[in-house]
């Protein structure tokens, strides 16, 4: 257990939860864990009760970032990624999207508990990161953890909060024959864009952050997206379903993604 004032970092919520001055601030439960041998340190707010005409605005994504400084604790830095995340106890301190060639893009992603208190809190940074690249979907691996979790917004839009979307392990249950071509994009592909032909829809069996199951049929773009972000789970590039042409002039970003990898792994192609 540590206090807020071991926290170090501009936070928004740390600082003042409520955005009123005179009401406790430090309303702020700490849990640790540890990563590598060194304890990591992360927040939960207190919900508190605030009258009406007192209410802040609802804060920014800006400022949901901030809150995220929570984990900057006394300054050390602890490394994002290459983190077991069996359990789910062992946050990382931020998160990036792994780039192709990258082994972790490819390895075999495992079941979540959706009921652990985690997995809210890993999809709301994965959103972080996916609007901060102008996505509209994520998936788990691509963040370099290896589990069945995806996050997408249609929109592409965090103003448009209300159309996130958050799947924990989720299934195909059923689709359609038909299949349609378009382009897509994918973060872990910088500058490269290419067809791929989709399922026209889907129909979808996940659970929420929480347990709550969900069943849904999801058409046109959310269910391209959807069955994007499912083929990582899978360990499954949009560029193996590229028609073998549009492949051929992906050809040379690629061979640049692989010349410009520096990570750890063995590179997976
Ligand atoms: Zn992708």
């Amino acid at each position: 257990m540590v206090f807020l004032s071991q926290v170090t970092g501009p936070s928004w919520y740390a600082r003042n939860p409520t955005g009123l001055n005179g009401l406790r601030a430090n309303n702020c439960v700490m849990s640790n864990g540890s990563f590598l041998g060194k304890p990591v340190f992360y927040g939960r707010m207190k919900k508190m009760w605030v009258p009406p005409g007192l209410r802040p605005k609802r804060p920014s994504f800006q400022q949901l970032g901030r809150e995220v400084s929570l984990l900057e604790v006394d300054g050390e830095d602890y490394l994002p990624c290459d983190v077991n995340m069996s359990g789910l106890y062992e946050l990382p301190k931020t998160l990036e999207v792994v780039k192709y060639p990258d082994p972790r893009l490819r390895k075999e992603n495992e079941e979540v508990d959706p009921c652990h208190p985690s997995v809210g809190e890993i999809a709301r940074k994965m959103f972080q990161v996916m609007y901060a690249d102008r996505g509209v979907g994520l998936a788990a691996p691509q963040v370099g953890i290896n589990q069945r979790l995806m996050v997408y917004n249609p929109t592409g839009k965090p103003s448009s909060f209300l159309s996130q979307v958050v799947m924990v392990n989720p299934k195909i249950v059923d689709c359609s024959d038909k299949k349609v071509v378009d382009l897509e994009g994918c973060l872990s592909f910088p500058g490269i864009a290419g067809k791929v032909s989709r399922h026209e829809w889907v129909r979808v069996e996940a659970f929420k952050p929480g347990g709550k199951k969900i069943k849904l049929k999801l058409e046109g773009w959310q269910a391209r997206i959807f069955q994007h972000e499912y083929d990582h789970l899978d360990g499954i590039l949009f560029i193996d379903r590229m028609e073998p042409e549009e492949r051929a002039r992906a050809q040379f970003v690629l061979d640049q993604l692989v010349n410009n990898y520096k990570g750890n792994g063995i590179p997976q192609l």
